[in-house]
Formats: structure tokens, sequence, C-alpha cells
């Protein structure tokens, strides 16, 4: 007997199709946007949605863009939605060619530098008389990785060239003040057009808990209890952090464990296996390697595997590329090089997925130890799993 009856609409990416205690938000993006439909042209908007992990705002952007981009075209006006996910593209280059592409621009991989893929963009949205809202989801971990020229590019990358009113923005980002990443004048902008997303309470929590339980278990699977104990455990008001992805994660693996064990229904004993197996920073993780190309996430494979096989602190660079080895077999891929791999570690430590040191060894000189200092690795290790099966295909 399963408990599920749709266990993929507790997945971080189903999109929901309401957004319960995120009205206000949604209106308030809608009048930043207004003049798209009653004055197309007149401003290029900029605007900042912040707010902490897991309160929504991607799902908040998404549903606001994706409605928001009929009702102009039943208007008359040619809006497109563009969403480039920072954690994806996780350079200048990348960002603009990824916003080039989601235009049906083909621009070649090379050759072009980011100013004159943004002059293709402007170009073609004047010739054809589009508009554009772009989003830059996550853009602190740009931020945090690039330049300040970069920042400062991306801020106001709509101002040259022709289309320049055509092309409007959306920031998000996780931290909660702007003071950081913007020059003054963005910053300050962006200060009086923003959106923030506060935590969600218990009794909100409760209430986005009732809505995807019922789309993902059978009915009567699961106590009302056991949602009830969720939310009062992550909401803000009872010392959680109000992320929403938490509660339908512990949800979820709760489900698991209840079905693994036979049982007739999910309990609050599963909630309590569920809250122990998953630690924050395993929660985090998962955010961060949402996106992370294939062979990365092979490459951390290989080393929580290692890690847990041995049930060692770390381990040495040159055994976890001989584990990777193997795993590239076992799911059908080739191998990256060296250097590559590397790149891919340095860039699970800026993500501070890992921790690096170099040690000197007897004979050999010297080698980088990897270590992951959170766990435990089981949960982490069956979602790195699932990913890279779907990333597949
Ligand atoms: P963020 O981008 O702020 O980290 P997300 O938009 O990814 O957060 O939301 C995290 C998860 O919580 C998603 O699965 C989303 O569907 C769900 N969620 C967030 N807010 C709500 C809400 N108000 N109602 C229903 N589900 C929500
Ligand atoms: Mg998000």
């Amino acid at each position: 007997p399963t408990l599920f009856k749709n266990r993929e609409s507790l997945a971080p990416e189903y999109v929901p199709d309401a957004l319960p205690y995120r009205d206000e938000e949604l209106r308030s993006l809608a009048s930043y946007f207004r003049h798209l439909v009653t004055d197309p042209g007149s401003i290029a908007q900029r605007v900042l949605v912040t707010g902490g992990l897991g309160t929504g705002k991607t799902t908040l952007v998404r549903m606001f863009a994706t409605g928001f981009t009929h009702v102009a075209r039943e208007r008359g006006v040619s809006l497109d939605y563009i969403h480039v996910n920072c954690y994806r593209s996780r350079t200048l280059f990348s960002i603009v060619h990824d916003a080039a592409s989601q235009l049906g621009l083909t621009t070649p991989s090379r050759g072009f530098s980011p100013r004159e893929i943004v002059d293709m963009i402007l170009s073609f949205l004047e010739e054809n008389d589009r508009y554009a809202i772009m989003v830059l989801d996550d853009f602190h971990y740009f931020a945090s990785v690039v330049g300040r020229e970069s920042v400062y590019f991306i801020a106001r990358m709509h101002e040259a060239g022709d289309g320049s009113r055509r092309l409007n923005l959306v920031f998000i980002s996780a931290n909660t003040s702007t003071t950081g990443f913007f020059d003054p004048v963005t910053e300050s902008y962006l200060d009086r057009h923003v959106v923030r997303l506060q935590p969600y309470s218990s009794s909100q929590l409760l209430g986005i808990l009732r809505y995807r339980a019922r789309l993902a278990f059978q009915d009567d699977a699961y106590d009302e209890e056991a949602l009830e104990f969720i939310a009062e455990y992550e909401g803000v008001d009872k010392n959680g952090e109000g992320n929403a992805r938490h509660a339908l994660t512990t949800l979820l693996v709760a489900g698991d464990i209840a079905e693994r064990e036979g049982a007739r229904r999910l309990t609050v004993e599963h909630v309590r296996k569920a809250i122990s197996r998953l630690s924050r920073e395993i929660e985090r993780v998962s955010d961060a390697i949402r996106y992370s190309p294939l062979h990365e996430l092979l490459l951390l494979l290989s080393i929580v595997r290692l890690l847990r096989r041995r049930n060692v602190k770390g381990v040495e660079m040159g055994e976890v590329e001989e584990e990777y080895r193997l795993l590239c077999n076992t799911y059908g891929e080739t191998p990256r090089r060296h250097t590559q791999l590397y790149e891919y570690v340095r860039n699970l430590r800026r993500l501070g997925i890992v921790d690096t040191t170099v040690k000197n060894v007897e004979n050999r000189g010297r080698t980088t130890i990897i270590s992951i200092p959170y766990g435990p690795l089981e949960e982490l290790e069956k979602y790195l799993d699932a990913l890279i099966w779907r990333k597949k295909d």
C-alpha cells in the first residue's frame, strides 16, 4: 500500500498553482510593472525581491511573470519573460547568453563580448517591438563570485542601445538587505523598488502544508498532527526559519520513512525521524546544488560515497578522481579532465559545500584533502543520486 498519490508535488521544483499568503506581494509586483500595459516603453523598471530561503521568492516571481505576460499579450503588448538562474549561469557571459537564447536569439557560444550580446538583445526587442522582463534569480550568488564591474554591468545593461526602455529587470536575492553588491545609485533606486518576503509563521506553514499534503498523499494517509508538528517546528514565531521549502522537504522525507516502514499512516513519529535526519546544512546544500552541472554533481557524489564508505573526515583528491571515474562508468558518462574537476572542487568550496586543505604526504608531495563538515550524508547521497538521474534525461 502506498501513502503517496503524487510524491512529485512535494519536490522543490514543483510549481503550485496557487500561492497563499503572498497576495500583497503579487500586487506590488504588478504595480511596479503596470507601465508595461498602460504606457509600454515609458520606463525600464528594475525591482528587487528579497527574503530568506524558502520564503517563496522564485515561485512568486514565476507566477507573477507568467500571468502578467498573458495579460500584456491580451492587451496587444508583446512581452517576453526571461528567467536566469545565477547558480546555473555563473558568469557574466553565460547570463547574457542564456537570456539571449531564451528570447530565441541564436548567439555563438564564443566570439562575442557580453556587451555585444546585450546590444543584440536590445536591438532584437526594438526591431520587433517587443518588451521583456528579465529575472536574475539568486543574484546574491553571482554578486559573491564575480567582481564589482560585472554587477555594475548587469545593473545597467538596459541603459545603452536603442531598445533601452524595453528591458525590465527583477533581481532576486536571499540577502535581506541590498547593501553590499550594487553601486550606491542602483542601491538607492532598488531600495525604493523592493518586495520583501517575510519568513512564514506556523499558521501560514500549516496552511501551505495542508494544501500540498492534499495533493501529495492519499486521503487519510496522514495525521493532521504530523503537519502541525512540522509547522510549529519551522514557523518563525516558534523560533524556526519560516522556510516553506524546509517544511515541505520534511514532509516528503517523513512520507518516505513511513512508506519504508510499511506504515498505514504518516504520524508525528515519522516527522520526528525526518527532522533528525535532515540537518539544516544538508537542506541548504540541496538547495545550492540544484542547478549545478551534471559532472559537478557526479564529483560531489564521489566525495560523499567515499566519505561514507571509509567513514572518515576527509579524502584525498586522487581517490576522489578514481571514484569519480568509476561513477561515470555506472552512469554512462565520459569523465571530465583533471583541470575541470579542480574547477568543480573550487566551486563547491565557494558554495560552502566542501572544505579543502592541502597536506604534505610522504614521498608524494602535496595533496588536496576534501572534507564535508556536516551530515549525516545519507540523505545528501540519496538527493544527489535522484538529481543526477533527473539531469541525465
Ligand atoms: P525561495 O526562492 O525563496 O527560496 P521558493 O519559491 O523556491 O523559495 O519556494 C520554496 C518552496 O516552498 C517551493 O516548493 C514552493 O512551492 C513552496 N512555497 C513557498 N511559498 C509558498 C506558498 N505561499 N504557498 C505554497 N507553497 C509555497
Ligand atoms: Mg529561489
